[in-house]
């Protein structure tokens, strides 16, 4: 069975009032993801991973990653991320509640503080990459990573993700990736997703 886009979980126009435009969902959903999928689905054709879950497809095609041969889990990790990353935006975010606020207080100190980390992640990302809200080893953190990779090959529970592959802004906000990340924090980042994460974990 062949890997397919999760359903975008909002209208296309539904983030335009909060910074993202339909134009960007347009191609980011409807082009840039589309072609990791169909990319992952020429590669894996007829072979063994072909009927396996998406996330264990990304953590198996890993190792021949490393081994110089990166073209399964490149187009496996965008596949997956994007999947990810359309979950972690709402229109119009709210605060952390619950346990995944009392979480937040104790491992970062203060929402804030985790907003700060974050954005100096995703800021600070070389090129192409993605920020990350994981759980590791039962304590919050925030990441960056590079290209396609993602918390699953390290063993982390991935919680809220933001895409800072150029394709992710430009559109909106031209070269300024710190407004698009400000933006993300202010009024897309969905917590009630994180918190569903975690719950989870
Ligand atoms: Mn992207």
């Amino acid at each position: 069975m062949a890997f397919t886009q999760a359903p975008l979980p909002y209208d296309p126009g539904a983030l335009e009032p909060y910074g993202m435009s339909a134009k960007t969902l347009e191609f980011h959903y409807g082009k840039h993801h589309a072609a990791y999928v169909n990319n992952l689905n020429n590669l894996v054709k007829d072979t063994a991973l072909a009927d396996k879950p998406l996330p264990e497809v990304v953590v198996a095609s890993y190792e021949d990653y490393k081994a110089g041969k990166p073209g399964v889990f490149n187009n496996a990790g965008q596949a997956w991320n994007h999947d990810f990353y359309w979950s972690s935006l709402k229109p119009g975010s709210t605060t952390p509640s619950g346990d995944l606020a009392t979480k937040i207080e104790k491992d970062f100190g203060s929402f804030d503080k985790l907003k700060e980390e974050f954005k100096t992640a995703a800021t600070t990302q070389f090129g192409s990459g993605w920020a990350w809200l994981v759980l590791d080893n039962g304590i919050l953190k925030v990441t960056k990573t590079l290209n396609a990779e993602n918390p699953l090959v390290y063993g982390q529970v991935p919680l809220l993700t933001l895409d800072v592959w150029e394709h992710a802004y430009y559109l909106d906000f031209q070269n300024k990736r710190p407004d698009f990340i400000q933006n993300f924090l202010g009024q897309l980042a969905n917590w009630d997703f994180a918190a569903s994460n975690l719950a989870a974990a």
